[in-house]
C-alpha cells in the first residue's frame, strides 16, 4: 500500500516543495546554529544565495566531526529544554553524536517510518516484533512509532536472549520481524537449533531490516529461512534516525522522502556532486528538523540514484543498496576492497555458513588477509579432501571477483562471535599498529 500521496508526485512538485522547504531550512539553520553561520561566512555565502536546487552544491558539507567538536548540544538550534526526546549514535571511538526531537521533529520522523514500512508490505493487519535494541539506538523507537501510526501491533521485545526471541515470534503468531539483517539470519540458526523450520513453523512474513549493509545474496537467505519477503530501510541518527529511505517489494532500490530529504551523491576525495546514476558518497539535506537543522551530511555511504518512477507506483528518488561506507574500503596491498564483496562471494558458495571475520594485518611489510568461516556442516571438518576443496573454491572466487587471495580457515559452526546488533565483521589489526 502506498501510504502518502506525497510518494507519487511528478518530479516537478517534488521539486518545487523541496526548494520551498530548502529555502526555509537554510535560513532557520544560519539563524539559529553558530557553526553553520560560520561555515557560510568562510564559504562567503549568504542564505539568499540559495534560489535553486542546483544552488545547493555551494552550501559546506556537515560531518560527523562537526556533531563530534559540538558535542552534546552545540549543533541545536533551541534549547534543549523545548526538546521531547534525545537519541545518540553509538559512536566506537570518541563523543557520540547527539542529537534531539521537537514535537514536529518526531511527527515527520513517525509518517516517514509509515511510509516505509507500508511499502515494505506490512499493513494494520500485522505483528510485529522489534528486536532491535531500545534505548539510544534510533532504530527500535523510530520503527516502533511508524508502525503504530500504521495500526500495526508492537511487540517490543528489544534485542538479547535469542531462543526467547523465536518463543515469542511462535507464540504469538508475529508477522513482522525487525532486527539488523545479521541478527535476523542469525535467528534462524537459533530458531533451527531449537527444532523449529522458521519458514514453515512459524508465521514471520515480513523482515523490515537496516542498521547496516546487506547484500542480494543475504537478502537470498532471509527470504528461504524465514519464508518471508525481506527489505532493508536506511537512515542514520544524524539525520532523524531510520526513515530516510526504504525498499518496496519490487526490490529496486530504497525510495526517499524526497519531500523531507534531499539527497546528492558527490566523489568522496572532491566533493564534486556525481550525475545520477554514478556510485559515490550520498550526502542528505533534511528539511523539516527544527530541533537539530543539518545541511549537506556527508553520510560516508557509497550508493548511486535513480529518479525514474518505479514499477510499484511510487515516484520518489530510490538509491541503490549501499555498497560500502567511503571510509570502511580496505586496501589490501594496494587493491580496494569492501566487506561487501567478500559477502557476497561467501554466500554464493554452498557449505558455508553466512558468519564470517576479515581479519587483515601485516606479516612484514605485506598486508595480509585471512577469511574465518563457518562451515554448516561440522563433519566436513573431519575430511581432509573436501575441506581443502572448499578452501580453494573459496579462494577461487575470491581471487575472481578481489583480485587477491586472502587465506582462508574453515571453522566449527558457531564458533564466531555473534552481535546482537551490528555484525562486526573486520578486524584490522594495522590500524592497531600505526597507531
Ligand atoms: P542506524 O540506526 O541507522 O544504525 P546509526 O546512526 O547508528 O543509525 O548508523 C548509521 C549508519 O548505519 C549509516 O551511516 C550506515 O553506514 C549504516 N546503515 C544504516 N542502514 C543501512 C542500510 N540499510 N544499509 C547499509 N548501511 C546502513
Ligand atoms: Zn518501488
Amino acid at each position: 500500500m502506498i501510504w502518502s500521496t506525497k510518494e507519487t508526485l511528478d518530479r516537478e512538485q517534488i521539486q518545487r516543495i523541496q526548494l520551498k522547504r530548502l529555502k526555509k531550512t537554510v535560513k532557520y539553520a544560519y539563524k539559529k546554529v553558530p557553526l553553520y553561520r560560520k561555515k557560510f561566512h568562510d564559504a562567503g555565502l549568504d542564505p539568499r544565495d540559495i534560489q535553486s536546487l542546483d544552488d545547493l552544491k555551494k552550501i559546506p558539507f556537515t560531518t560527523k566531526e562537526d556533531f563530534r567538536n559540538n558535542y552534546p548540544f552545540g549543533m541545536f538550534a533551541i534549547p534543549k529544554e523545548k526538546c521531547v526526546r534525545f537519541h545518540a549514535s553509538s559512536g566506537t571511538t570518541g563523543n557520540p553524536t547527539v542529537v534531539g526531537y521537537t514535537r514536529h521533529d518526531l511527527e515527520v520522523w513517525t509518517e516517514c517510518m509509515a511510509r516505509l514500512i507500508s511499502a515494505a508490505g506490512v499493513t494494520d493487519r500485522d505483528t510485529a516484533q522489534i528486536s532491535f535494541g531500545y534505548g539510544l539506538f534510533t532504530g527500535a523507537l523510530g520503527l516502533h512509532q511508524g508502525l503504530q501510526r500504521i495500526g500495526a501491533g508492537v511487540v517490543p521485545l528489544s534485542s538479547g536472549n535469542s531462543k526467547r526471541q523465536i518463543k515469542m515470534l511462535k507464540d504469538f503468531g508475529t508477522t513482522t520481524l525487525i532486527a539488523t539483517p545479521s541478527y535476523a539470519l542469525h535467528l534462524v540458526e537459533v530458531a533451527r537449533a531449537m527444532g523449529i523450520n522458521p519458514a514453515e513453523e512459524l508465521n514471520v512474513r515480513h523482515g523490515l531490516f537496516g542498521g547496516e549493509g546487506s547484500t542480494e545474496a543475504m537478502r537470498t537467505k532471509l527470504n528461504e529461512g524465514w519464508g518471508m519477503q525481506a527489505t532493508e530501510n536506511y537512515g542514520m541518527t544524524e539525520l532523524i534516525g531510520p526513515s530516510v529511505s526504504g525498499e518496496c517489494l519490487e526490490y529496486k532500490g530504497m525510495h526517499i522522502c524526497e519531500d523531507y530529504f534531499i539527497a546528492e551523491v558527490i566523489n568522496p576525495e572532491t566533493g564534486e556532486v556525481l550525475p545520477e546514476g554514478e556510485y559515490g558518497e550520498l550526502v542528505i539535506t533534511p528539511l523539516f528538523k527544527e530541533a537539530v537543522p543539518v545541511l549537506r551530511y556527508r553520510t560516508r555511504d557509497i550508493t548511486a540514484l535513480d529518479s525514474k518512477p518505479c514499477t510499484c507506483g511510487r515516484t520518489t528518488m530510490r538509491m541503490a543498496k549501499i555498497t560500502g561506507r567511503a571510509d570502511d574500503m580496505l586496501i589490501i596491498s594496494g587493491v580496494n576492497v569492501f566487506p561487501s564483496q567478500i559477502e557476497e562471494v561467501l554466500l554464493s558458495i554452498d557449505g558455508i555458513g553466512s558468519n564470517y571475520m576479515i581479519n587483515v594485518d601485516k606479516k612484514g611489510y605485506l598486508d595480509k588477509m585471512d577469511i574465518d568461516v563457518e562451515v554448516i556442516d561440522s563433519n566436513l571438518l573431519d575430511s581432509v579432501s573436501s575441506l581443502e576443496n572448499l578452501q580453494n573454491t573459496i579462494k577461487n572466487q575470491m581471487h575472481a571477483v578481489l583480485g587477491i587471495h586472502p587465506g582462508i580457515h574453515l571453522v566449527e559452526p558457531f564458533s564466531l562471535k555473534r552481535s546482537e546488533g551490528k555484525a562486526k565483521r573486520v578486524n584490522d589489526m594495522r590500524k592497531l599498529k600505526e597507531d
